[in-house]
């Protein structure tokens, strides 16, 4: 069965690719020559997950997910959240962006935060939605190099180590994104034949 995962992200293609079942076969934006740009204009993680799957269905009539993450800080209601790749400005810059979350949690004790992902699939006619999250803290800088986006100043409960200083193994094991994942590659194996 055919199944298009709405990115043009490879690193987030392969990442799933090696968890999904042989009579799954992944395509991405770009194998089926969708280049459309697709607003997300959506308030919510759960709109923008669903607003970039439908696109692909309506306009493809192929199954089909898609995949929205956020940061969302305790102190901040939920801030950045849906936002979170152009917190700082339209130029998405991750420096930026943790720049600005640093300096609106100056002197905050409470720096509770959690990144949340979700899924929307899109599957012979029916929709579901898989969640994944991950509880850590916002450090008061950065710390370490690795990852992408807020990782150096996301610490992940039960660690003392930012994801930006975590081995990738790791993060993937326990990260919003891989948790979400996992759900969806489970619910494939058991529905897909
Ligand atoms: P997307 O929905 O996966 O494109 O994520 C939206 C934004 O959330 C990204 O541009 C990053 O700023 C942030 N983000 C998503 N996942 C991660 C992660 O695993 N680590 C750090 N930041 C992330």
């Amino acid at each position: 069965m055919k199944l298009v995962f709405a990115t043009h992200n490879d690193h987030k293609l392969k990442e799933v690719q090696q968890l999904l079942p042989e009579n799954i076969e992944l395509l991405s934006l770009k194998d089926i020559e969708c280049f459309d740009e697709i607003p997300e204009t959506g308030d919510t993680l759960e709109e923008n997950a669903k607003i970039k799957a439908d696109f692909v269905t309506q306009t493809h009539g192929l199954n089909c997910f898609s995949d929205d993450t956020g940061l969302l800080v305790d102190a901040l209601d939920g801030a950045p959240g849906v936002y979170s790749a152009r917190y700082a400005g339209e130029q998405k810059s991750a420096k930026d962006n943790m720049a600005k979350l640093l300096s609106k949690l100056k002197g905050e004790n409470d720096r509770a935060a959690h990144f949340k992902t979700v899924i929307h699939l899109n599957l012979q006619g029916n929709s579901y939605s898989f969640e994944g999250i991950v509880e850590g803290v916002i450090t008061e800088a950065e710390c370490g190099s690795g990852g992408f986006g807020y990782d150096p100043i996301f610490k992940p409960n039960g660690f003392d180590k930012t994801f930006g200083e975590l081995p990738s193994e790791t993060k993937n094991a326990i990260s919003h994104r891989g948790r979400a994942i996992q759900k969806l590659v489970d619910f494939l194996k058991k529905s897909v034949y």
